[in-house]
């Protein structure tokens, strides 16, 4: 069957209706167990004999499908669905590394994987470290005997610097390490980390994957023995599974993905333009501007998220979004309704200021994400708060 364009596989992709009484829509299967019709067919379910579901924990057909579509949109052999970005995070790192080994990370990473990160360090003895990774001799000097896994979110989050992934996973190869890469700032609609050469791809599905905001999810894609591995160790053992309903809900948001990614760039790009032209404004951070070189090697558009700083300090940015009516105030990403927090204080507040200083994070910064409204109402809302 030739291959079909993303834009149809994030319909169709990895749903067979003749497979489900040609049900037009993937049916949800809310269902904890399912039953064996005998003794022997239960014995060879469980030695992996013969297929077939045996509890959901182990696996679900409604989170099946979303699973199989997710491979497909990221060129994977594999994919995996679990019920926070964060459940995928840890289940994809602890099957990768024990006591002992060593991460190395780009220079800013979603706040509760620093934590998580940090807990890794006191409690199991696996050490990290966090690299600029701006050239292949810095990603070199930063790598150790004992390091077991590269980490890499970009555009970093909230200062939407960009790693070259192609570049890390050259120096990747190199030394033998496996590449994960946090891709849920771009989706796969704008960013293909496995075709760039990396290894595995994580999501939060709960941002654009869902883009309703109202499900928390997450995805991890890559090599099928490796996901097998984690799909029989850290995903069952540890239990962070997704539930059939969310499943259900992301299949249903995953539909619309590419047309509501070239509207939050749209909305973006206007944005993006009229906070570097407002006297308030004193930098703007979005992905085009902050590494043009990579941002066109590696996304096919720069995204819906933009920071941005305003004169002042947390005061002044505090009281600017306290003057927000349209736009939210709230962490999290990707929805239709336009969102906004304070990095500072809300999503990197467990970051000690020293380190968050240091990440590019300053008091003043601010962190929208843009929705699916109007731009110029957007615009509205923030040139009033900015007044
Ligand atoms: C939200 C987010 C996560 C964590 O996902 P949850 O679904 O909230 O657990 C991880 N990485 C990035 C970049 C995120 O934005």
């Amino acid at each position: 069957m030739s291959k079909k364009r993303f834009e149809t596989e994030v319909i169709h992709g990895g749903y067979h209706t003749e497979n489900y009484h040609d049900s037009l829509v993937p049916p949800l299967y809310q269902t904890s167990t399912f039953t064996f019709a005998n003794a022997e067919q239960g014995e060879r379910r469980f030695a992996g004999e013969e297929a077939g579901f045996v509890y959901s924990r182990l696996g679900n057909p409604t989170v099946k499908i979303l699973e199989d579509r997710m491979a497909i949109l990221e060129g994977a052999e594999k994919a995996l669905a679990f019920s926070s970005g964060m459940a995928a995070v840890s289940a994809v790192l602890f099957s990768l590394v024990k006591s002992g080994d060593h991460i190395l990370c780009s220079q800013g990473v979603y706040g509760c994987t620093f934590g998580l990160l940090q807990l890794m360090k006191e409690k199991f003895q696996i050490d990290h470290e966090f690299s600029r990774m701006d050239t292949k001799e810095n990603i070199r000097k930063a790598i150790f005997p004992n390091t077991t896994c590269i980490y890499v979110e970009t555009p970093i989050n909230p200062t939407m610097q960009l790693v070259d992934l192609q570049m890390v996973a050259e120096v990747a190869k190199e030394k033998g390490i496996p590449v994960v890469v946090d891709n849920t700032f771009c989706s796969p609609y704008l960013q293909k980390p496995l075709e760039l050469g990396c290894d595995v791809v994580i999501h939060s599905a709960t941002k654009y994957i869902c883009g309703h905001g109202d499900v928390i999810g997450g995805l991890a894609a890559g090599e099928k023995t490796f996901m097998e591995k984690v799909s029989l160790t850290t995903q069952k053992d540890i239990g962070g599974i997704m539930s059939p309903f969310d499943a259900w809900l992301l299949l249903r948001g995953l539909k619309t993905l590419p047309i509501r990614m070239d509207r939050h760039c749209e909305n973006a790009q206007q944005i993006a333009k009229a906070l570097a032209d407002h006297p308030m404004v004193e930098n703007v951070f979005y992905p085009i501007w902050t590494d043009n070189k990579i941002a066109e090697k590696q996304m096919r558009q720069p995204g819906g998220l933009i920071s941005f700083t305003i004169k002042g300090g947390k005061k002044e940015a505090h009281a600017f979004l306290n003057q927000l009516k349209l736009i939210k105030i709230a962490v999290s990403l990707g929805d239709a309704e336009t969102l906004i927090q304070h990095p500072a204080t809300m999503t990197h507040a467990v970051v000690p200021e020293d380190a968050r200083i240091k990440m590019g994070i300053s008091d003043n910064m601010l962190r929208l994400s843009v929705g699916l409204e109007a731009w110029e109402d957007i615009w509205a809302d923030m040139k009033q708060a900015l007044e």
